[in-house]
């Protein structure tokens, strides 16, 4: 989706809204893939300011997918929010100040969008708060109840910090020193 800021014809002061129904792709966070809708659109909002336009856009996804933990079904809400400047004469702004999404005053709505999503995802996905993950020996879904791991998982990092000490006595001295 493409919005040309100049053909809004906006003076000094002008604002222009709208909403756009987009389609988003899949995320990948963490190596899993999570769907993503956009119930409410891509809110933008243009202000014609001294200089160029300001483009703000925010939008609330709903994404779904596996919890990061427990690999459940988990739904996450993101609300999401980027500010661009376009201005109107090239001269004077370096090429770094220039928003990637906006070209000869063009904003690609669906990457502004993308990236102001992306922008606001935690680092993983879980189901709740609280989820108790799987259990590393078993994998059984530790939120059903406990699996009888723990204990066992104890015992052997005993075993293996003695038999760490035994090996460190019995080395051979280095030869040279
Ligand atoms: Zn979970
Ligand atoms: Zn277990």
């Amino acid at each position: 989706m493409l919005l040309s800021l100049a053909d809004l014809s906006l003076r000094g002061g002008d604002s222009y809204e709208r909403i756009y129904m987009l389609e988003s792709e899949p995320v990948v966070l963490g190596g899993a893939e999570y769907r993503v809708l956009l119930p409410d659109g891509v809110h933008i909002k243009v202000d014609r300011i001294t200089g160029g336009f300001l483009v703000n856009l925010d939008l609330d996804a709903r994404m779904y997918g596996p919890c990061a933990r427990c690999l459940g079904e988990a739904v996450l809400e993101v609300h999401a929010e980027q500010q661009e400047f376009a201005p109107t004469a090239k001269d004077g702004w370096e090429e770094t100040e220039e928003s990637e999404f906006i070209h000869d005053l063009v904003v690609d709505v669906d990457g502004l969008a993308r990236e102001a999503l992306i922008l606001s995802l935690p680092s993983q996905v879980v189901c709740g708060e609280g989820c108790k993950g799987l259990c590393a020996v078993c994998g059984k879904d530790l939120n059903k109840g406990p699996c009888g791991c723990a204990d066992q998982k104890i015992d052997e990092r005993w075993s293996r910090l003695k038999g760490l000490r035994l090996d460190e006595g019995d080395e051979p001295p280095v030869k040279g020193s």
